[in-house]
């Protein structure tokens, strides 16, 4: 890395090639030489978690192979710098270790070479030079590398928990954003919607929304098979009032079944599928002064946009910040919270690094 240390930027735009003036997330193609600059950390990678509206669509290109999914990623991150899927956006977070901290960092900074950490920003920024690609979880996208990554100065991170099995932590705090955002939003006595409650961040966004909303709430899940492991987690745990079992894509059928069990329809919507085509579900299903969270990676903001103006909707559309105040804190909490979650999580993803 040729880089003068006049020009070091705290959110790491000193690392962008192409194109000239564009930050790391949006740039094509960012340096990823694995060296701390003065305002920047060096870790090991050891597991990346890949977002899952990206790891489905590698998953699908690459026909489920996980060899082919470990070269897929491979290609992504030589061409680019960062595992930046360019079809869907999107990336994920890592798990490793700090193995130095730049010198201009060193006071600044709790953390020490050593230290077992995730990061807790995209991997559509982070500099990541692979070695090498040694397991891929083809079920999960936990994808297990020999790699280097950088986190700039003013990145995200967060020491992970003793309590927790590491890749069960991996997966909670790649969709931390999303518990963090119903605890603000929803509030006692709301109706919940959650579409895609059976994912990762719906299962832990039903159990937030329970929280909130109390007793004089109601929180409705939205699933595409009712027959599933996590399915049997929501009805079980009690997590949701209703599960409603269709294709979220179908936006008449989806809104009509929200409409039977909630005439007055959805104060609150969180949308976590990761497919495309969900976005008139969702905003036909909450109220006129009601608010849609589109979580999901998948959300097209045209058909949002048109698709809420087209019927008529006067909702608050939020786009899904990763980022949420405490957020780390509130989604490993809501696991430990909640024991049936926490089961399912660790038969879903633990030990998975032995
Ligand atoms: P996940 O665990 O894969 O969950 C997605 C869920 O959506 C699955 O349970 C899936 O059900 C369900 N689903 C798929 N197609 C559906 C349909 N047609 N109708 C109803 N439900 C459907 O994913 P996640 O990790 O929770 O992530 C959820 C979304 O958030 C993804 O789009 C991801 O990219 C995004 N994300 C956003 C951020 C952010 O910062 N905003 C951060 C991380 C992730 P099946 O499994 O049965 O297909």
């Amino acid at each position: 890395m040729t880089i003068s240390t006049s020009r070091l930027h705290p959110h790491g735009a000193h690392r962008v090639l192409e194109p000239a003036g564009a930050m790391p997330q949006d740039a094509w193609r960012i340096d990823n030489t694995p060296v701390a600059a003065p305002n920047e950390l060096l870790c090991a990678v050891d597991v990346l978690n890949i977002d899952s509206a990206s790891f489905k669509q590698i998953r699908e290109a690459c026909e489920g192979d996980p060899e082919r999914i470990g070269a897929h990623v491979m290609q992504t991150v030589a061409q680019r710098g960062k595992q930046h899927n360019p079809v869907t956006g999107s990336g994920g977070m890592f798990v490793g270790r700090v193995l130095e901290i730049g010198e201009a960092l060193r006071d600044k900074i709790v953390l020490r070479a050593g230290d077992r950490i995730a990061s807790l920003v995209s991997l559509t920024l982070t500099p990541l030079h692979i070695e090498s690609v040694t397991r891929v979880d083809a079920v999960t996208g936990q994808v297990w590398v020999r790699a280097k990554a950088v986190l700039f100065e003013s990145a995200l991170w967060a020491r992970l928990p003793a309590d927790l099995d590491e890749s069960v932590a991996l997966a909670v705090l790649d969709v931390a954003g999303a518990p963090a955002q119903v605890r603000r939003l929803c509030s006692p006595g709301d109706t919940v919607l959650v579409v895609g409650a059976d994912g990762k961040s719906g299962l832990l966004s039903c159990a937030q929304a329970k929280l909130r909303v109390g007793e004089t709430g109601r929180v409705i899940g939205i699933v595409p098979d009712g027959r599933t492991q996590s399915a049997r987690v929501l009805r079980d745990a009690g997590l949701v009032d209703e599960l409603i079992v269709c294709d979220a894509r179908d936006a008449v059928r989806a809104s009509e079944a929200v409409a039977a069990v909630a005439p007055s329809l959805a104060d609150v919507t969180v949308n976590c599928v990761n497919v495309c085509g969900t976005e008139l579900a969702s905003i036909l299903s909450t109220r006129d002064g009601g608010t849609v969270y589109f979580f999901s990676m998948a959300t097209s903001f045209t058909a949002a946009a048109l698709g809420a103006e087209g019927v008529g909707r006067d909702v608050t559309m939020i786009i899904g910040n990763g980022y949420t105040k405490g957020h780390a804190d509130t989604a490993l909490q809501t696991l430990r919270d909640h024991p049936h979650v926490h089961a399912h999580f660790n038969a879903t993803f633990s030990r998975k690094t032995q």
